[in-house]
């Protein structure tokens, strides 16, 4: 029986948040040990889900030491980092022998002592193990890839859907590769290629444009054998690290190619590259100012379905506080009508509303905390407490169906005809339940406001009649400039002028 170690170890570190991640963070979200894990994503839509199924299908015996998924936030602590990483190495030294690796990682973590949080969890592993045991990763497309990770894993799989629907196929083809490389049938090795830019391929959407022509050229050399896997990953900007930005790579077979005919998986991912770069100034995306979406807010009719206005730049998905009051502070003086919002993050209105109990009207100081500066300080407004729940609910998917959330202790607020969804664990909107479970069905609703960048689009697009972006001025807002971005290698596309 071969013995597989798996596990999840997934960050998305936006470096100009305040809020590092600790291990209080990291045990707040979507954290599971041991034998916890099989309980908790046995039978459900996930990376781990589809990682139980093929340890059946293959006849593996699966040691799986730790799960955990921190909302994207602050850089991570050493201790964090070590912590968790050392729970995989523990897994990965005593409980040997270990024939292979299925592990699914973000691809941007940082974290105090290094910048890129997975090489060097990765480079630590490899050292364990040795060169030979074949070591696949699944990551997100928003990874900063860099060459100590395709250095010490043998592939690497990232998403090819954004929003992220994927991440159960992507780790079933991990999964089919992990066992061929077992069995002696392939040699997975994998090189990489980027450019000198901080983003480009539309930041990853890949509905059209370059990211959905790459992933299809990356399909089709898959289909006909030319290479193992391509991959395509658009980065994630908000991090002023040396190897922020996209990149492609390809994992090859050396035993039909040795290595010193490497060279053609390299030139296809040059060539790949090449065409990131060209297209770098693409953006299929438009952000409104609050005004202006304010205005599209109010022109709704009683009955109409509902408009959802996304507000970019406090996305929790990547690295916003959540927390950001400007719109909500906007549709409010505007005195919008049957509006749905999701959400200001905020315990401890949360716990003021708890202690005032549900039909009861009170004061509370909503959201702004954690940074003023981003996107609007605490908002003081008179209301009535609708909703009270502990914020776990089953999610409906598509991304992550079957599987338990948990936004914590959560309230309904409901201020002239705004109601106000509060959690406690932030999190972006991705799913109908994060509505519904709060006691509102957002399809009844003229506007639904929700946090997010493009993940919402999956659940919440089929219930719209349009779909609006709008750029508070929160964390995630779109600057680049040489001061925040001072770490990045120079030069640098949009830094400097490259030809
Ligand atoms: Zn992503």
């Amino acid at each position: 029986m071969k013995r597989v170690l798996t596990g999840r170890f997934m960050h998305e570190t936006n470096t100009f948040s305040v809020q590092k991640t600790d291990m209080a963070l990291w045990r707040r979200r979507d954290f599971h040990r041991d034998n916890e894990i099989p309980a908790a994503f046995r039978g459900t839509r996930s990376a781990l889900g589809a990682t139980f199924e093929a340890a059946e299908k293959y006849g593996w015996t699966v040691i799986h030491p730790i799960s955990a998924n921190a909302n994207p936030s602050g850089i991570v602590t050493d201790g964090a980092f070590d912590e968790i990483g050392g729970m995989m190495l523990k897994s990965a030294r005593e409980q040997q022998p270990i024939d292979g690796v299925l592990l699914h990682l973000h691809g941007a973590m940082v974290v105090e002592s290094h910048e890129d949080g997975e090489g060097e969890l990765l480079a630590r592993l490899r050292h364990i193990l040795g060169p030979d045991v074949p070591i696949v990763v699944t990551l997100d497309l928003h990874a900063n890839v860099t060459q100590a990770m395709a250095d010490n894993a043998s592939a690497l799989i990232a998403f090819r859907t954004y929003p992220h629907i994927d991440q159960y196929e992507r780790a079933w083809q991990g999964a089919e590769l992990l066992e061929r490389a077992m069995n002696g049938e392939v040699k997975p090795k994998t090189v990489i290629a980027r450019r000198p830019m901080i983003y480009g391929l539309d930041r990853g959407r890949t509905q059209k444009g370059p990211m959905a022509d790459l992933i299809a050229r990356g399909e089709a050399l898959e289909n006909s054998g030319e290479a193992l896997v391509v991959s395509v990953c658009a980065g994630f900007s908000r991090a002023n690290i040396r190897d922020v930005g996209p990149s492609v790579t390809v994992t090859f077979d050396e035993l039909a190619a040795p290595a010193t005919t490497a060279p053609p998986a390299r030139e296809t991912a040059e060539g790949f590259m090449d065409y990131a770069w060209q297209t770098r100034e693409y953006e299929s995306f438009k952000l409104l100012s609050v005004a202006e979406a304010v205005a599209r807010c109010k022109a709704g009719k009683p009955g109409d379905k509902p408009l959802v206005v996304a507000d970019y730049t406090d996305n929790p998905g990547g690295g916003g506080y959540g927390d950001a009051t400007a719109f909500l502070k906007a549709l409010v003086e505007a005195g919008v009508e049957r509006v749905a919002f999701h959400a200001i993050c905020d315990p401890e209105a949360v716990a003021e509303g708890m202690r005032a109990g549900v039909g009861v009207k009170t004061t509370i100081a909503i959201g702004g905390k954690t940074d003023p500066r981003m996107g609007g300080g605490p908002l003081s407004l008179t209301g009535e407490v609708t909703h009270l729940s502990n914020g776990k609910f089953i999610a409906y998917g598509p991304m992550g169906g079957g599987v338990e959330r948990d936004y914590g202790p959560s309230m309904v607020f409901r201020v002239g005809g705004i109601e106000i969804i509060c959690i406690s664990n932030n999190g972006q909107a991705v799913d109908l339940g994060q509505f519904t479970s709060m006691g509102i069905d957002p399809t009844r609703y003229t506007t639904v406001c929700v946090k997010s960048m493009q993940h919402f689009r999956a659940a919440f697009e089929p219930v719209a009649r349009e779909v609006i972006l709008v750029d508070t001025g929160a964390l995630c807002s779109e600057i680049y400039t040489p001061e925040l971005f001072d770490k990045v290698r120079r030069p640098v596309w949009p830094l400097d002028e490259i030809e």
